[in-house]
């Protein structure tokens, strides 16, 4: 039998070598949530089936009820997943999380499992486009209405939440011009009205940034970038409070059927255990990295929120723990010369994902964001000549000297 209620891997056996401290991050990201089976496996095991047996139609019909904890369906949860979701939640401080497909899926049911007709949504614009075009387009068909605010102004906040509110879904630092949104703030002026806050901790991460510590009820994750952050599954995840998972989440996904998958969530559980030092030494490159692009001639624009120079500089320090792995810039002149410099690079790589151990630079307007339209794209700040560094693993100096090199062609 799996003991799911050790929370660190320990059978019942040894309630006496229960840790009975608080453990740090990093010691929680190793062992949390590790429900090790009677075979006494080191690594966390793989379940890889759709479906659970029951000892008898009595059992079954006792956990179908709830009165037993029993695994009923792979599709509402298993338990290579749920040693994911425990792992994550521990990490995050969360009472509870809901491990999802993708971190579209994470986003979509987050805010659709609290909303119905009528109601209404406030959002910070700048953000990631597929979660524009949630609240945009696909919430909107179904009758809920959205306001997007510029999510650096306080007084902007406080107008569009005088009146009656569900959801605030706010992303900071935003992708790909990492705005920097007050998470303390804008939670405060939510709850006044009733809504419960959102925010897509994509970008910081759960090492930079804790989103709930702030004031936020939810936080989301696609855990395709950095908690997996070697480019090779997809997933998301939802973490907030007991009951908003259980009674709001778990309902939604059980019937939707958005779940992650078994052997993903056995992919992320290894990712987790070097995250902290993967994100830190990510974090320290993107900064090096900012810093000599803040300095280069041919360079209009570099935005890092612990840059100096940036407009949030002092929030992100407030806020975040480093100031992310992602650095936007321009370059002098317009798409064709953002193309010659990005196609003139020789360590880092063409893509569109980003928290990545490779680092990756992609054209926004043309790639992630091209389906918002150059208006929207104008307003959000996306030019022509942006591009979105998502600094790696590799060591910074030779990230520099590709920069330097691209720059000089
Ligand atoms: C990538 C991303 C998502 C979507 O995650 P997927 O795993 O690709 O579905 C959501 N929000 C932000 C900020 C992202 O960067």
């Amino acid at each position: 039998m799996t003991k799911r209620t050790r929370p660190w891997g320990y059978s019942d056996s040894a309630e006496a070598q229960l840790p009975d401290w608080d453990l740090h991050t990093d010691t929680v990201a190793v062992r949390g949530g590790l429900a090790r089976s009677g075979f006494g496996e080191t690594g966390e095991a793989l379940y890889l089936n759709s479906g659970f047996t029951y000892d008898s139609a009595e059992q079954a019909e006792s956990s179908f009820k709830e009165e037993t904890e029993h695994h009923l369906y792979s599709r509402f949860s298993n338990p290579t997943v749920a040693m994911f979701e425990e792992r994550l939640a521990a990490i995050e401080g969360a009472e509870a999380c809901f491990a999802t497909s993708s971190g579209m899926s994470a986003m979509f049911a987050s805010v659709a499992c609290l909303v119905k007709q009528g109601d209404h949504v406030v959002a910070s614009a700048s953000m990631f486009s597929s979660c524009y075009v949630v609240l945009t387009e696909i919430l909107p068909s179904w009758g809920v209405t959205i306001e997007l605010v510029e999510g650096t102004e306080e007084k902007d906040w406080a107008a569009a939440l005088s009146k009656p509110t569900q959801v605030v879904f706010i992303e900071s630092p935003s992708n790909p011009l990492m705005e920097i949104v007050d998470i303390a703030m804008v939670s405060k002026l939510a709850h006044k009205v009733g809504a419960t806050v959102i925010v897509d901790n994509v970008m910081a991460s759960p090492v930079m940034q804790k989103p709930l510590e702030l004031g936020a009820d939810v936080v989301m994750y696609s855990a395709t970038k950095h908690i997996d952050g070697q480019g090779r599954v997809l997933g998301g995840a939802i973490l907030g409070s007991r009951e908003y998972i259980k009674t709001k989440v778990m309902p939604f996904a059980r019937h939707t059927g958005p779940s992650m998958s078994a052997f993903n969530a056995w992919v992320l559980l290894k990712s987790l255990e070097t995250m902290t030092m993967r994100v830190e030494r990510m974090n320290e490159n993107a900064l090096k990295v900012g810093e000599f692009l803040a300095k280069q001639k041919g360079i209009k624009l570099v935005s890092y929120p612990h840059l100096k120079s940036h407009k949030g500089y002092a929030l992100a320090k407030k806020q975040m723990g480093g100031g992310g792995s992602t650095v936007a810039f321009a370059v002098d002149g317009d798409k064709a010369a953002a193309f010659k410099f990005m196609n003139a690079l020789k360590v880092i790589d063409i893509s569109n994902n980003l928290g990545d151990s490779k680092s990756l630079i992609t054209h926004p307007a043309s790639t992630t964001h091209r389906r918002l339209g150059r208006e929207v794209q104008e307003a959000m700040g996306i030019t022509e000549n942006l591009m979105r560094l998502s600094v790696g693993l590799e060591h910074a100096d030779d990230l520099i000297h590709d920069l330097k090199q691209a720059l000089a062609s």
